[in-house]
């Protein structure tokens, strides 16, 4: 007898579940809209061109060994991180009030952040967007936070609830922790206007609440890693103080290479320096040290101008393949006639489509169309192609029918 037999099975994870259904189906038609990952119109994962010419010359290079990182990665991507999310001129970086250390992909930086702040810092309660990706809670509470949420997402407008925003961080506790999503929010693809993002920073700074940024998709919202940096810069050109958590997933599509970054802009260069002390006794026992290769891509390409150029030029081939299956699948419901409202198919933003179909429709395509998402009807546009598109809208137009 087993000294584990008491242990229960666990559920699956909701979003990587669906990729097991799927797998599991046998029909010719199906279609795996639940992944998070980009698809070219084939369908195929995709590899940058720009990512196999920086292996290649980490392959070429025989000087190379596979010995360990420090504990905060790899030095050159560290500044190179930071300048990428903050701008190349940067006061902060500039000051050297930001500490940056390499971490394990977008999540791995959440993690190793909000263990920095349940440690060290005063107010242990974070406040995420309702709803937010599925992880951000368990990464959050496991760390040792705890989790509020503020109003986001307003199903009516299928846009942002911004008075219900402002009304929920206004009443938050002075100096409670609030995770914002950098560009393209996951899930609903709904971001503030720049506007708006002011008024937010505005609010947060008086109330002292503090800017912890997830920005898992930076250059691949507008296709301007710039632009889709804007807010977090915002909240840095003010002098104060905000963590940032960086995927390079999604953007250059290193996904299983887990590299990622975090940063804490500090008031000053002293404070940065502690700070960084003390992420290094986060890291050591969790695990050790990075991995070196994706860093080294990572490197590669930031350091180099021809390789980061042809990195831009890339990214935004994948952000406008994705705009252009958003004006696709709306064009093909309008075409079909599909009742609704579905302009908010074009107004979203990033990886994601919140289409607004409820649980009951998405398990009708599901079984009828062997089309597979989240439960609260999330798509990846990035899944979707010019020949699968048609299925799609037939499906949704068979669902809300
Ligand atoms: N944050 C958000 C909002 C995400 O959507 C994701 C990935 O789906 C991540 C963080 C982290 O991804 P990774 O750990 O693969 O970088």
């Amino acid at each position: 007898d087993s000294v584990f037999s008491h242990v229960v099975q666990a559920p699956e994870d909701p979003i990587l579940g669906v990729t097991v259904a799927y797998n599991k189906d046998p029909s010719p038609v199906k279609l795996n809209l639940g992944v998070g990952a980009y698809r070219t119109e084939e369908g195929k994962p995709l590899v940058l061109n720009v990512v196999r010419k920086a292996e290649q010359q980490l392959v070429n290079d025989r000087a190379r060994v596979k010995e360990y990182l420090p504990i905060i990665g790899l030095a050159e991507f560290n500044k190179l991180s930071a300048k990428l999310i903050f701008g190349a001129d940067s006061p902060a970086i500039q000051e050297n009030r930001v500490t940056t250390v390499q971490c394990l992909s977008g999540t791995g930086s959440l993690r190793v952040g909000a263990e920095f702040l349940a440690k060290h810092y005063h107010q242990r309660t974070i406040y995420v967007p309702l709803p937010t990706w599925g992880n951000h809670p368990k990464v959050f509470t496991l760390a040792g936070l705890s989790v509020k949420t503020y109003r986001y997402y307003d199903p009516a407008t299928r846009g942002l609830n911004f008075q219900g925003l402002l009304e929920d961080l206004g009443s938050a506790p002075a100096g409670a922790i609030v995770l914002l999503h950098a560009c393209a929010h996951n899930p609903t693809g709904v971001d503030p206007t720049l506007q708006q993002w002011e008024q937010i920073r505005q609010l947060m700074r008086s109330k002292k609440l503090l800017p912890f940024f997830d920005s898992a998709y930076q250059g691949f919202a507008s296709g301007s890693l710039d632009a889709d940096a804007q807010s977090v810069r915002m909240f840095v050109a003010d002098g104060g103080e905000c963590l940032a958590a960086q995927s390079y997933a999604k953007n250059m599509g290193l996904y299983g290479e887990r590299v990622g970054a975090l940063s804490i802009v500090c008031k000053t260069a002293d404070v940065a320096g502690k700070v960084e002390s003390q992420l290094k006794l986060v890291i050591r026992p969790m695990y050790s040290n990075p991995p070196i290769h994706g860093a080294s891509i990572v490197a590669a390409i930031l350091r180099d101008r021809n390789l980061y150029s042809e990195w831009t030029i890339e990214l935004k081939a994948m952000a406008d393949r994705i705009i252009s299956m958003r004006h696709q699948l709306c064009d093909a419901l309008r075409a079909r006639g599909t009742p609704g409202d579905w302009s908010h198919i074009i107004k979203q933003i990033g990886m994601f489509t919140f289409t607004g179909l409820n649980s009951k429709q998405v398990t009708f395509m599901t079984k009828e169309y062997h089309i597979y998402m989240t439960s609260d009807g999330r798509i990846s546009m990035a899944g979707l192609s010019s020949k699968t598109v048609p299925h799609l809208a037939d499906a949704i137009h068979a669902a809300v029918t």
